[in-house]
């Protein structure tokens, strides 16, 4: 069974509300009996909620050091600490710094897509664990996580964000404060699609806005930016610049996956 910190969560649940009673554990067991726990990207029958197989586990191309200070991209080669790629040094972004967990590739793509589109909230404690471990760094330096947003349109048609549901879990882990209304996308704004960079980063110039209330407690702040996917980083690079005009310190970035 992969450990995927579901075993951090239970600690935290003990340690507020003591030892699991006998009659929790005996429901725990029933429930598992009766239904048991799946892996949510193939539905083989796992040992822990909350976890994937070891299959589709070693199928997931996680990202680990030697990673660029700034982009968090993998050195193929050993580099001295904070070590920043060709690509950084040419264009630097807006934000300081992004760390993904894993690649995008079709092993990531199934679970992040079901859980954007397909009901798949279920995900959301997975998902969390990774990026807890993930944003080692990031998460001890931030004072507050903000979640890219939707155009309220596409938030009617979607449901729910599923970068907010993501930072809600991340800090309620990480006892960071989360604020899910303070950054908003004023301006609708067509997909990415397959766009070049240069276009994806006009399409999405302008489209952020943060309300005087959360602009009034942002002075001074790190944020830590949350998504699912960081493509171009344009969209990541439109918030950066946003929150940075209204007065935070900093802005790094976290998510689930990268394109490469
Ligand atoms: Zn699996
Ligand atoms: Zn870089």
């Amino acid at each position: 069974m992969i450990d995927n910190g579901w075993g951090s969560i239970f600690s935290i649940k003990k340690s507020r509300l003591g030892q699991p009673s006998g009659l929790r554990r005996r429901a725990r067991w029933l429930l598992d009996a009766i239904l048991p726990p799946r892996c949510p990207a193939c539905g083989v029958i796992v040992d822990m909620p909350a976890a994937v197989c070891g299959a589709c586990w070693s199928a997931i191309a996680f990202i680990a050091d030697p990673l660029c200070e700034r982009c968090g991209r993998g050195f193929e080669f050993t580099v001295a600490d904070r070590s920043v790629c060709g690509r950084c040094l040419a264009d630097p972004p807006i934000f300081e710094r992004t760390r993904a967990v894993a690649l995008y590739d079709d092993a990531s793509r199934g679970l992040i897509l079901k859980f954007k589109h397909g009901d798949g909230l279920h995900l959301a404690p997975l998902f969390g664990a990774w990026l807890s471990r993930a944003g080692t760094g990031l998460l001890e330096e931030a004072d507050i996580l903000i979640p890219v947003p939707l155009h309220r349109v596409r938030l009617f048609s979607r449901r729910y964000n599923q970068a907010a549901i993501l930072a809600l879990d991340l800090g309620r882990r990480a006892s960071l404060p989360v604020d899910v209304m303070g950054l908003i996308r004023s301006r609708r704004t067509p997909s990415q699609g397959t766009r070049t960079r240069a276009g994806r980063e006009r399409n999405v110039r302008g489209a952020f806005e943060v309300t005087p209330e959360c602009a009034g407690a942002l002075g001074g702040k790190r944020v830590l930016l949350i998504d699912d996917v960081l493509t171009s980083g344009a969209t990541a690079n439109a918030c950066a610049r946003t929150l940075l005009r209204s007065g935070a310190n900093s802005v790094d970035v976290l998510t689930i996956a990268r394109v490469p």
